[in-house]
């Protein structure tokens, strides 16, 4: 190791952006041979805070210490200087290169411009032996998965001569078994005494890997607790500033027709290479079937041959029994079909559009916001704030531009569309994603009204207590197939995370 760090200390950390006061006077402290947490929801300042300890940001007050001295940290190389490293939540590593390429990457070689690949792969294994951490170093990158990436990713920054080590969000990528392995890597190389942080904001994480958690909320530190003496209630809590709502309940479940089948359906990705590889499934009325799975498996496809935005090659898509399989968006809609994309900015809405524009954007045609050609202004107005009213979209009029809304209220306004439609299918591809505790809740209610009134609700996720908690039946898709159709009450976790990881034999 460069340097050791035994203790680290912020003190008084203020940053601002425009607009944003993103650190708020916060103290921190990291210690040797203990996980800190960092808790908190989306925009709590969390990435600003570790961003400013791994120098790609400077704080606007406040100061660092580092065993005890003060230190400015002016850029990333500084920090590594220092024995800090930091894992992003979005790999940076070269898809063609080795293991051994992508760590060497950047750093001086005594051999000059060539490097002595071969000193470099003995000191990965050194590392990878040091915390059995089963790297290859002359696999490709493009060959591993998710969590081999990861480690990579870790092993680079212990190969760099990290210290302390910052991961950021690090299990949003990985199946729940790989997470388990990551958070058992973690605390083993605290027990070793480094100091690590883990920024997350999901509370079981945090409760299974850290030995003290800070809260912060809206920038400010709101708590700094030993994680022994604290429960998931609490920090939720603390997250969110208010007792949580009871959960969303799954009412008695009664399925009546299919409403929306797959059989047999095959489609590209945007590179040529077949993405959706025989999908055969079906939803009925009043249930919602969750599809299980790690980003990237098919998931983006599979909504968008459903909504029409991409086209079928192969097989039929039934909606209320008509095939719809390459018709045009618009038809598709007219037949019977909601959809909640994953991209909410740009697919969902449109940014520049107002908010009264944008509830009624796929209905302008019809009364009582038509009449003949001519739009009805004061009916459209009238009904664009009663939706506004019920779903609770915070805005300060009807004629702001919708893309000026946050993530959560440009949700409220999609779903408020999408819903009110009362289509017979309803296609929600991450509906909750990157949205707050608050907004959340509410999405999870609204999906399970729609179930409830007996819409057939498609939700796609990479949030597996999201789909366990909503889904009557579980699909898992891997690699564009799916890999098994499940009861949601027989679905188990540990199964699912197998058969998310491609994984069928063992997985019974
Ligand atoms: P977290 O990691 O807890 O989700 P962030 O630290 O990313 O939160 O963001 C805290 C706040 O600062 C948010 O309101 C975010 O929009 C804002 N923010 C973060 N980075 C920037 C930036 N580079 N420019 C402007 N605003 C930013
Ligand atoms: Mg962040």
């Amino acid at each position: 190791m460069a340097h050791e760090i035994r203790h680290v200390e912020m003190r008084g950390i203020t940053k601002r952006f425009p607009g944003v006061l993103a650190n708020d006077h916060v103290d921190l402290e990291i210690r040797a041979g203990e996980v800190l947490a960092l808790l908190g929801e989306n925009g709590a300042g969390k990435s600003t805070l570790m961003s400013i300890l791994y120098g790609l940001y400077q704080p606007d007050e406040g100061e660092i210490l580092i065993n005890g001295q003060p230190i400015k940290i002016t850029s990333p190389r500084v920090a590594l200087e220092l024995g800090i490293g930091m894992v992003h939540q979005h790999f940076m590593l070269v898809p063609t290169l080795t293991v051994a390429e992508n760590v060497a990457l950047g750093l001086p070689s005594p051999k000059g411009p060539l490097l002595d690949l071969k000193a470099v792969s003995q000191k990965i294994k050194e590392i990878s032996d040091a915390y059995s951490l089963a790297v290859n170093p002359d696999s490709y990158v493009w060959q591993l998965s998710v969590g081999e990436q990861q480690r990579v990713e870790i092993v680079k920054a212990l190969y760099r001569g990290a210290s302390l080590l910052i991961l950021d969000e690090p299990t949003a990528v990985l199946t729940p078994q790989e997470a388990n392995e990551l958070i058992a890597l973690l605390k083993s190389m605290a027990r070793q005494g480094r100091p690590i942080v883990f920024i997350s904001h999901k509370l079981n994480e945090v409760m299974a890997v850290s030995d003290r958690v800070t809260v912060l909320r809206d920038g400010r530190v709101v708590a700094t607790l030993k994680t022994s003496e604290t429960s998931p209630q609490e920090l939720a809590r603390l997250m969110v500033g208010r007792e949580m709502a009871p959960r969303v309940t799954k009412g008695q479940r009664s399925p009546g027709k299919p409403v929306l089948e797959l059989k047999e359906v095959w489609a590209p990705s945007d590179k040529g290479t077949p993405a959706l590889r025989g999908i055969s499934l079906e939803v009925r009325q009043g249930e919602i079937l969750g599809i299980a799975g790690v980003s990237g498996n098919g998931q983006k496809e599979l909504a968008e041959v459903i909504s029409g935005l991409r086209k079928v090659t192969r097989g039929q898509i039934l909606l209320e029994g008509k095939n719809i399989a390459n018709w045009p968006p618009e038809k598709i809609i007219k037949q019977g079909l909601g959809y909640i994309p994953e991209d909410r900015l740009h697919v969902g809405i449109i940014p520049s559009f107002t908010v009264w524009e944008n509830l009624i954007l796929k209905d302008h045609y019809l009364p009582p916001y038509a009449k003949g050609i001519f739009l009805n202004n004061s009916g459209i107005r009238s009904r664009a704030a009663s939706l506004v009213e019920s779903f609770g979209v915070k805005t300060p009029n009807l004629d702001t531009p919708t893309g000026r809304l946050s993530g959560g209220n440009i949700q409220r306004v999609i779903l408020a569309r999408e819903i009110t439609r009362n289509p017979s299918v309803l296609v929600a591809a991450y509906p909750a994603r990157g949205l707050d505790v608050g907004a959340t809740e509410y999405v999870h209610l609204k999906l399970m009204e729609a179930r409830d009134k007996g819409m057939g609700v498609l939700l796609i996720s990479e949030d597996l207590e999201e789909i366990m908690t909503l889904s009557d039946r579980i699909a898992v898709i891997y690699e564009g197939q799916i890999m098994r159709i499940m009861d949601a009450e027989e679905a188990e976790e540990r199964t699912l995370g197998l058969l998310m990881a491609g994984i069928r034999q063992i997985a019974s």
